[in-house]
């Protein structure tokens, strides 16, 4: 059991300190498994006094008496593995909960780069089942190491007692023993680091058809989907079965050898001074004590591979707690902003990306001005959107709020002055009300809510549900319509009264009725703020006081709707195009 790399270790130190505040329900589990393996070892130890004295000597006394020591000691051994039982799944679980609360809480911690190159199925794996991998692997490997050990030297202590000769036959094959289980184990430690991999794999499919299910069906991708899912499936199964058969060839192999050795042991009593020496009851002792050590010594050759399992587990859990979090060393507090915007300089392209998906982009808002983006899709519209809340690192240029480098500022203070409304709207699993007053930190009067409700005609629909705003939407909204879901998003940002306001295509998900429908809402939520629209309709941008044309990251044309068209450049050719179409 010596393949341990400085890795593992360094990954078992790390996981101790968080069993160190449970160290009590480890201390109980161990000696409760400690008293439950040596009662058995007495009862073994016995058996030559049964034999020898109960039933070669008849002796009556000795018949009186093992009845009620035998159920005395197995109500004892029962107390005993309770207490282990007990005292190892309270403190196992107690690590699982801490660890995941800290995987929940890190993850949401991390970077938007970060969610971006990672898949939700992959991380819902590590809080799921690498935290919970951890405890099962580790604890078996725990119970294996303590309760067999502890009985194995028990019986090797019982046989040696009772005929040293012959039990030292029996050690002669534990270095042969050793040397297979280290080829082995090694194997393992292989194959278990794959199939960590490949259950995130099964997840995040399985994940992937069930949010695209729609998709699937009206593009007919049954059949992609379900050959791209056989094979992972397979592959994971694949591994299992690999994992399952190196383990029954290592135990045949030990077994096999060991089995060896009993022969020899049972060929070595018929040997005249042995038979002189040995009563029937050490006989039996022996050979029993001998046939029980098979199936501790064979788990006690796997313990590895538990442990290597919780280990690469644990490797997993802790590879995404050591990713770092978002930076946020700024340390001025915004509050009330007026709203003015500079960008200055801002070139920017993603983490892990070549391309520059924006160039020297400047421009400049005053409080209270609505600024337009338009431009063909990828031409980095929604990019500027995710900088000014920082949600990717600014590394050329800058953008300030109020004369204020965002840099300098706290990710919290300055996320509170940002509503971003966008065409993705994210609505959760809860009443009307409470997804409208999501996050919002300050006093909320149920008159405030409704006044809000109305003004971002939320009201219209939520007066005739039953529960009114009280209604529960189903998860992520599923129950109301977009133009609905986007009125509840608009209602959050307006009691959120954040001085600076992102509309990235809120309602291009709408179809021109719907959107016509919420148009008052949107107005609404436009006054008295600094407002950044980005539009795929032109007619929602008309009365913006500035309009920013971009192409390819750059800002290639700015001016007001009626300079724009006489302009007649990228803008006015737009503007013909869309009236075109919509005439
Ligand atoms: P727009 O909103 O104008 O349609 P985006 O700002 O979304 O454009 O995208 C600009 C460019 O950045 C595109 O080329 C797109 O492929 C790329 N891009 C967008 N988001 C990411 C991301 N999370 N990681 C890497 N590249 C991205
Ligand atoms: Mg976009």
């Amino acid at each position: 059991m010596t393949t341990q790399t400085p890795g593992s270790v360094s990954t078992f130190r790390r996981l101790m300190s968080y069993a160190k505040p449970y160290r009590s329900g480890f201390i109980m589990a161990i000696l409760g498994m400690i008293g439950y393996a040596l009662i058995d070892v007495y009862f073994i130890n016995e058996f030559e006094t049964f034999i020898d004295r109960g039933i070669t000597q008849k002796d009556q006394q000795y018949f009186f008496w093992a009845p009620i020591v035998v159920v005395l000691l197995f109500a004892i051994r029962g107390v005993f593995n309770f207490i282990s039982s007990y005292s190892l799944s309270w403190a196992g679980t107690h690590i699982v909960k801490d660890l995941r609360q800290q995987l929940f809480r890190h993850m949401m911690r991390l970077p938007v780069s970060y969610h971006d190159q990672h898949s939700t199925g992959e991380l819902i794996s590590k809080i799921t089942y690498d935290a919970e991998q951890i405890k099962q692997a580790s604890s078996k490997a725990l119970v294996v190491l303590i309760h067999e050990g502890a009985f194995v030297l028990g019986l090797l202590v019982v046989m040696f007692s009772k005929s040293w000769q012959l039990s030292a036959i029996f050690l002669l094959i534990a270095p042969i023993i050793a040397l297979i289980v280290s080829v082995v184990s090694k194997r393992f430690r292989h194959i278990s680091n794959r199939m960590q991999g490949t259950m995130g794999n099964v997840t995040s499919n399985a994940e992937q058809m069930l949010i695209g299910h729609k998709v699937i069906l009206s593009f007919g991708g049954q059949a992609i989907e379900d050959k791209r899912f056989g094979e992972i499936n397979n592959r994971n199964r694949h591994l299992d079965v690999k994992l399952e058969s190196t383990k029954a060839i290592s135990v045949s192999l030990i077994q096999t050898i060991a089995s060896g050795s009993l022969a020899f042991v049972i060929y070595l009593a018929s040997f005249p001074e042995m038979l002189e020496t040995l009563t029937p009851g050490k006989f039996t002792t022996i050979l029993t004590s001998m046939l029980l050590l098979l199936k501790p010594l064979k788990q006690l050759t796997t313990v590895n591979s538990d442990f290597q399992k919780g280990m690469a587990a644990a490797a997993a859990v802790f590879t995404v707690l050591d990713e770092k979090p978002e930076q946020d060393t700024g340390t001025l507090e915004l509050n009330d902003v007026r709203g003015d915007i500079e960008v200055k300089g801002l070139t920017f392209q993603y983490p892990g990306h070549d391309k520059l998906v924006l160039k020297n982009v400047n421009f400049t808002v005053k409080a209270g001005q609505t600024i337009a983006l338009v431009g063909k899709s990828g031409s980095g519209k929604t990019t500027i959107s995710s900088l000014l809340p920082r949600f990717y690192e600014i590394e050329q240029g800058q953008i300030l709020l109020d004369g204020h480098d965002t840099k300098d500022c706290t990710l919290a203070s300055l996320r509170q002055q940002i509503a971003v409304v966008s065409q993705h709207v994210v609505l959760f699993n809860d009443t009307i009300a409470n997804n409208i007053s999501y996050g919002f930190t300050g006093e909320l009067t149920r008159e405030r809510l409704i006044d809000v409700a109305e003004k971002a005609h939320v009201m219209e629909f939520a007066a005739s549900m039953e529960q009114g705003l009280d209604t529960e939407i189903g998860e992520n909204g599923v129950t109301l319509s977009g133009g609905q879901r986007q009125r509840i998003a608009i209602a959050r940002a307006l009691l959120r009264q954040s001085p600076v306001l992102i509309l990235d295509e809120a309602t291009s998900a709408l179809d021109t009725e719907s959107e016509r429908k919420i148009q008052g809402a949107f107005d609404e939520l436009l006054k008295n703020r600094t407002n950044i629209v980005i539009a795929h309709r032109l007619s929602t941008i008309e009365k913006a006081d500035v309009i920013l044309v971009m192409a390819e990251g750059q800002i290639v044309e700015r001016g007001s709707h009626q300079e724009l068209l006489a302009q007649n450049g990228v803008y006015a050719n737009l503007y013909k195009l869309q009236f075109g179409e919509g005439a």
